[in-house]
């Protein structure tokens, strides 16, 4: 049993069975035993892989984004780029390396990670070191000083925790993880359903059958942002998996070594994420204050802002195997296949209402 496992089965044998939110956040980030907190999980020899670890195109071009968006804000003398969730910081450092087209635009950053992991920690630390450059890391957005922002973000909320609510005859009941009769873990639901949960949902939600699943994401991180964005001019790049239209429908999973794991068997030790509803995503954000756009699918982002000349630049003097690679990557990251991430992911932008649309959106 892995250390984690023990203290959830302590956590509820003392206060009963345990929302999945609460689970699934131990599970990524406690404060030592956490998925995240133990581990670099990235890459071919981990559990996953992501769209800038793919490509070097992938950063270059969202740091090309974020100088134009600079100079829509109007060029400002300073301004907070942050990432939340940077992993091995690959797509900060693509980004500011290419950046470097506008050294007025390197002069006026100041970089901010929102990063609960020490080896991720480390590993962004080397990256950008290797330019150079330095930053201030952060547990969490309302830490992040004040001031104009571009904040940009790859797979960070669909690693913020769900909870789920399974609809029965009298109402939708929170789901949890208890302990069954041969003591391993199990989904349960509370025994009485949530008082006015219902009229909180969107309509095509509500008309759910029984036994179906609806899931949402605790707003803290999403709450942050869109008050950042709203204060001062500034703006975000939001790019994660999920669907456009709010649904019923469980997503939420484990993965582990790149194949799909049980999510309630030895916590801790694989990947958990759920699907990003964007629908839920950007109303609560317009609801705070700046301008949402999109989302629109990872693809058709890419291409708009770029990816074709990048990836025929890269190809001038490359190899044989290099040109396979690039090709390989450019199916990755735009195709709509089973392992193509470009219908899948989606981007969403958001500005303060006083600036222009931003790139490719
Ligand atoms: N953006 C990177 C990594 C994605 S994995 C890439 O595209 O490669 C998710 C990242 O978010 C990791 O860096 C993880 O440590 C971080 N993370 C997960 N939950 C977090 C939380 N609650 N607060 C801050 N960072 C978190």
């Amino acid at each position: 049993m892995t250390p984690l496992e023990a203290d959830i089965r302590r956590r509820i044998t003392a206060a009963g069975p345990m929302p999945v939110g609460e689970f699934m956040s131990l599970c990524l980030t406690h404060p030592e035993h956490g998925y995240y907190v133990t581990r670099d999980p990235l890459g071919r020899r981990g559990d996953f892989t992501t769209a800038p670890e793919v490509s070097q195109m992938f950063g270059e071009l969202i740091g090309l984004w974020m100088v134009t968006v600079w100079q829509q804000m109007g060029a400002p003398e300073t301004v907070h780029v942050i990432e939340l969730g940077p992993g091995r910081g690959t797509m900060m450092s693509d980004a500011m390396r290419a950046a470097k087209i506008a050294p007025d635009f390197i002069k006026a950053t100041m970089l901010h990670f929102v990063e609960i992991s020490p080896p991720l920690q480390a590993l962004q630390e080397q990256a950008i070191g290797a330019l150079g450059m330095t930053a201030r890391w952060h547990r969490s957005q309302d830490q992040v000083p004040s001031g104009q922002a571009i904040v940009i973000a790859n797979e960070f909320f669909d690693a913020l925790p769900i909870n789920q609510a399974v609809k029965m005859g009298d109402g939708w009941h929170r789901r949890c993880i208890g302990i069954g009769p041969d003591s391993a873990f199990r989904y349960e639901v509370e025994p009485q359903p949530m008082p006015h949960f219902e009229a909180t949902l969107p309509p095509i939600v509500r008309q759910a059958r029984e036994g179906e699943i609806f899931e949402w994401r605790s707003d803290h991180e999403t709450i942050e942002l869109g008050r950042r964005i709203a204060r001062e001019p500034s703006a975000a790049l939001l790019i994660d998996y999920g669907h456009v239209e709010s649904a019923t429908g469980e997503t939420l999973q484990a993965v582990r070594g790149h194949l799909f794991a049980d999510p309630l068997a030895e916590p801790g030790e694989a990947d958990m994420t759920a699907h990003v509803d964007f629908e839920a995503l950007s109303r609560s954000l317009e609801a705070i204050g700046p301008r949402a756009y999109g989302p629109i699918e990872q693809a058709v982002f890419l291409d708009r802002i770029g990816i074709n000349a990048r990836a025929q630049t890269l190809k001038t003097n490359a190899s044989r195997a290099k040109l396979h690679d690039i090709d390989a990557a450019m199916a990755r990251l735009t195709g709509s296949g089973r392992t193509g991430m470009g219908a899948l992911f989606k981007v969403l932008a958001l500005t303060h209402p006083k600036l222009a649309a931003p790139p490719g959106l």
